[in-house]
C-alpha cells in the first residue's frame, strides 16, 4: 500500500499547486462580489426605508386633505344657514315695508266730512276692521319682534360662522403651508436619496468594473495556468487511470492480504495459546514444586516439631524457695535446656527452646511456616502442652495487647490469601470446640451445653465430621475477635470457675482454609487445629475423688491417647488408636498422613514445678522422636532409637531419658545440617 501512494503523489503535487493559485484568485473575486452585493443590499435597505417615509408623508397629507374637506363641508352648511337667514331678513323687510305702508296710510288726513254718513255706516265696519287691523298689527308687531330676535341670533350665528370660517381658512392656509413644506422636504429627501443612490450605484459600478478587470486579468492568468495545466492534467489522467486500475484490483489484493493476515493471526493465536498452555502447565508445575518445596522444608524441620517455652517468673511468685533458677539455657545451642532436679542437671534437646524473655512474635515466627502450609492444603496441629500455669493459654491466646498464636495465625492467613488474589479465592472458616470429660462441646453454637458427636462421612471417604458444629466465615481481625469473644463467653457460661475449668479441658480452635484457583480449576482444603490442652500435672490417685478423679482420668486418658497415637504413627503400626480419646479421634485426619504437628511444651521455671517440668519435657522428647508420614530422616532414625516407643503419662513408668553429651548433640546437628543441604540440592536439581 505505501509504495502505491508514493508512485502517484509527485505529479499530483504540481497540479495541485497550479490549481491552488486559480482557486485562490477565484476566491478573491468571489469575496469582492460578496462585498458588492452586501453594499447593494445595504442601499436597497436604505431605499426601502425612504419609501416607507414617503408613504408616511403621503398618509399624513391624505389625513390633512380629509380634514380640509370636512371643514369645507362645515363652511357650506354655514353658508346655507346664512342664505336662509338672508331670506328671513328679506321677509322681515317686507313685513316692515307693509307696516310702514300701513302707518303711512294711517297718517294720511281723514276725509271724514265728506263721507260722514257713509263713513258712519262704514265706520263700524272700519272700526271693526281697524280693531282687526290693530290686532293684526299687534300680532305682526309681536311676530316682528320675534323675527327681530331671530334675526339677531342669526346674525350672531353668522358672525360666529364667519369667524370660524376665517379661522378655518387660516388653518387651511397653515396646513397648506405645512403640506407644501413637507412636500418640499420630501422632494428634497427624495432628490438626495436619488443622488445618493446614483452615487452609490456609480461607485459600485466603478468598483465592480475595476474588480471585473482584475478578475479578467486573473482569468487570463488562470487560462494561462490552464494551458500549462493541461499536460499535467494529461499525466494526472494517466495516473488516475493507472490508479483506477489499481483500485479495481485493490479488493482482490485486499482480500488476499486479509486472508494472509487472517492465516498469520490464526497461526500467531495458535502459537500464543500453545505458549499460554505451556506457561499454564509450567505455572502449575512450579506451583506444585513450590508446594512440594515448602512441604519438604517443613518436613525437613520435622513433621512433628517439638518446641519448648519457659515462662518467666510472674510477680507474686517470688517465694524464697521458688526464686532459685532451676531452668538454664545453652548460650551456644538454642535447642538445649538444662533442668536442675534434685541436685542433678538434666539435659533436654528439642527442636527449639524459647527462653523466658522470648516474645510472642518470636514464638510465632517459628510456627508461621506451618500455618501457611495449610493454605497449600495440608492439615496442621499445634498443641500447647504442659502443667496448669505453665503458660499454655498465654502462648495460644495471649493477652489483648499481645495476642498469641491463634490470632496471629489467622492474621497471617488473611494476608497470605489476599496476596494470592485474584488467581486464588480462599474461604476461611473457624469453629471452636471444648473437650471436657471426653465430651465435645460446640463453643460457637447457640447452646454451649449441647454435646456433639464425631461421625464418619456418609460419602465413604473415610473423613470424619462433627454434625451440628458451628462454623463462622472470617474475613477480618474484627471477625476473629467477635468469634473469640463468643467462644469465651460460651465457655464461661457452662462453668462456675473458668480458670479451673479451662485447665481441666482441651480448647480447640479449628480453622479451615478452602481455596479455589479460577485459572487452573485447582481446589485445596487445609485445616489448622490450634489446641490449648488441659493441664498435664499428675494428680495422685489417692488424693482425687469424685468429679476431680473423673476429670483427672479423662485428662490422663486423652493425653496418653495422644502419646499412643503419635507413637503408633511413628512406628508405622497398621493400627493407630485414634478412637481411644475424643481428642485423637477428632484430630485423626490432622495427625495422620502428610499432616504436620507442632507441640509447644510449656515449662514453669519455679522450683515447686520441677518434677512436672521433668515429666512434660520427657513426654516432649518422646514425641519429638516420632515421624509422621512416609519418609523419615536419618536424624529421626538416629534419635528414635534412643527413646521409648511407648509414651507414658500420669502413673505410667517414665523411661529414663538417655542424656546426650553437648558435644555429641552438636555433631548430630552438623550431620542434620548436611542432610538438609543434600535434600536442598536434590530439590534444586528437580526444579531445574
Ligand atoms: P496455663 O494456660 O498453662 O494454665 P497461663 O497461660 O494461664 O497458663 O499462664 C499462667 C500465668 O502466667 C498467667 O498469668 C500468664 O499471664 C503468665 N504467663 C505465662 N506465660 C507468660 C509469658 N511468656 N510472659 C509473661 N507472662 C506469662
Ligand atoms: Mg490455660
Amino acid at each position: 500500500m505505501t509504495i502505491l501512494i508514493l508512485e502517484w503523489s509527485n505529479p499530483l503535487n504540481k497540479s495541485c499547486a497550479i490549481h491552488f493559485s486559480c482557486v485562490s484568485q477565484l476566491f478573491i473575486f468571489c469575496s469582492v462580489m460578496l462585498h458588492l452585493s452586501q453594499d447593494v443590499e445595504a442601499l436597497r435597505g436604505e431605499l426601502c426605508r425612504k419609501d416607507e417615509e414617503c408613504r408616511e408623508q403621503e398618509r399624513r397629507l391624505a389625513a390633512l386633505e380629509q380634514q380640509v374637506q370636512e371643514r369645507t363641508g362645515v363652511i357650506v352648511q354655514l353658508q346655507q344657514q346664512l342664505e336662509e337667514a338672508a331670506q328671513r331678513r328679506q321677509e322681515l323687510q317686507l313685513l316692515r315695508d307693509g307696516e310702514e305702508t300701513l302707518s303711512r296710510q294711517a297718517a294720511l288726513p281723514l276725509q271724514v266730512k265728506y263721507v260722514t254718513k257713509t263713513v258712519e255706516v262704514e265706520s263700524a265696519q272700519s272700526k271693526q276692521a281697524l280693531i282687526e287691523a290693530q290686532a293684526h298689527n299687534q300680532a305682526l308687531q309681536e311676530q316682528l319682534s320675534v323675527q327681530r330676535q331671530l334675526l339677531r341670533e342669526l346674525e350672531q350665528q353668522l358672525h360666529e360662522s364667519q369667524r370660524s370660517s376665517s379661522q378655518l381658512r387660516q388653518q387651511i392656509l397653515v396646513y397648506e403651508g405645512e403640506m407644501e413644506r413637507a412636500q418640499g422636504q420630501l422632494e428634497a429627501e427624495m432628490q438626495s436619496l436619488e443622488e445618493e443612490k446614483n452615487r452609490v450605484i456609480e461607485e459600485a459600478f466603478i468598483r465592480a468594473e475595476s474588480e471585473m478587470k482584475a478578475v479578467h486579468e486573473n482569468l487570463a492568468g488562470v487560462r494561462m495556468n490552464l494551458l500549462t495545466l493541461q499536460p499535467a492534467l494529461r499525466t494526472l489522467t494517466c495516473d488516475y487511470n493507472c490508479l483506477k486500475r489499481q483500485v479495481q484490483d485493490f479488493p482482490y489484493m485486499l482480500e488476499k492480504a486479509i486472508t494472509e493476515a487472517k492465516q498469520e493471526i490464526c497461526q500467531v493465536i495458535g502459537e500464543v495459546s500453545s505458549a499460554n498452555q505451556e506457561l499454564l502447565r509450567k505455572y502449575k508445575r512450579e506451583m506444585n514444586l513450590r508446594k512440594k518445596c515448602h512441604n519438604e522444608l517443613v518436613r525437613l524441620k520435622g513433621n512433628i516439631r517439638v518446641l519448648c517455652r519457659v515462662r518467666p517468673v510472674c510477680a507474686g511468685e517470688t517465694d524464697a524457695a521458688d526464686t532459685k533458677n532451676k531452668v538454664t539455657f545453652d548460650p551456644d545451642d538454642d535447642a538445649v535446656l538444662y533442668l536442675s532436679n534434685k541436685g542433678k542437671l538434666m539435659t533436654f534437646e528439642l527442636d527449639k527452646v524459647f527462653p523466658t524473655q522470648a516474645t510472642q512474635e518470636e514464638v510465632f515466627q517459628e510456627v508461621q511456616s506451618l500455618v501457611t502450609s495449610c493454605i497449600d492444603g495440608f492439615n496442621v496441629c499445634i498443641f500447647a502442652y504442659g502443667q496448669t500455669g505453665s503458660g499454655k493459654t498465654y502462648t495460644m491466646e495471649g493477652v489483648p495487647e499481645d495476642p498469641g498464636i491463634n490470632q496471629r495465625a489467622l492474621r497471617l492467613l488473611f494476608s497470605a490469601v489476599s496476596e494470592k488474589k485474584p488467581d486464588w479465592d480462599y474461604k476461611i472458616t473457624v469453629s471452636m470446640v471444648e473437650i471436657y470429660n471426653e465430651t465435645l462441646r460446640n463453643l460457637l453454637g447457640d447452646n454451649p451445653n449441647e454435646k456433639l458427636d464425631i461421625k464418619m462421612c456418609p460419602d465413604g471417604s473415610g473423613q470424619l465430621y462433627v454434625p451440628g458444629l458451628t462454623e463462622f466465615t472470617v474475613e477480618s481481625v474484627e471477625d476473629i475477635n467477635k468469634v473469640f469473644d463468643l467462644g469465651h463467653m460460651n465457655r464461661a457460661t457452662a462453668c462456675t470457675n473458668l480458670n479451673e475449668h479451662s485447665s481441666r479441658s482441651h480448647a480447640l480452635l479449628i480453622v479451615t482454609v478452602a481455596g479455589f484457583n479460577s485459572s487452573t480449576g485447582h481446589r485445596t482444603s487445609g485445616k489448622l487445629n490450634l489446641v490449648d490442652l488441659a493441664g498435664s500435672e499428675r494428680i495422685t490417685k489417692s488424693g482425687a475423688e469424685g468429679s476431680r478423679l473423673r476429670e483427672a482420668q479423662c485428662i490422663n486418658k486423652s493425653l496418653s491417647a495422644l502419646g499412643d497415637v503419635i507413637n503408633a504413627l511413628r512406628s508405622k503400626h497398621s493400627h493407630v488408636p485414634f478412637r481411644n480419646s475424643r481428642l485423637t479421634y477428632l484430630l485423626q485426619d490432622s495427625l495422620s498422613g502428610d499432616s504436620k504437628t507442632l507441640m509447644m511444651v510449656q515449662v514453669s521455671p519455679l522450683e515447686s514445678n520441677v518434677s512436672e517440668s521433668v515429666c512434660s519435657l520427657k513426654f516432649a522428647q518422646r514425641v519429638r522422636s516420632v515421624e509422621i508420614g512416609p519418609s523419615s530422616s536419618s536424624r529421626r532414625q538416629a534419635e528414635s532409637s534412643s527413646t521409648s516407643s511407648s509414651p507414658t503419662h500420669d502413673g505410667v513408668e517414665v523411661q529414663r531419658h538417655k542424656h546426650t553429651h553437648p558435644q555429641v548433640t552438636r555433631t548430630l546437628k552438623r550431620k542434620n545440617q548436611s542432610n538438609l543441604r543434600d535434600v536442598g540440592y536434590s530439590l534444586l536439581s528437580n526444579m531445574k
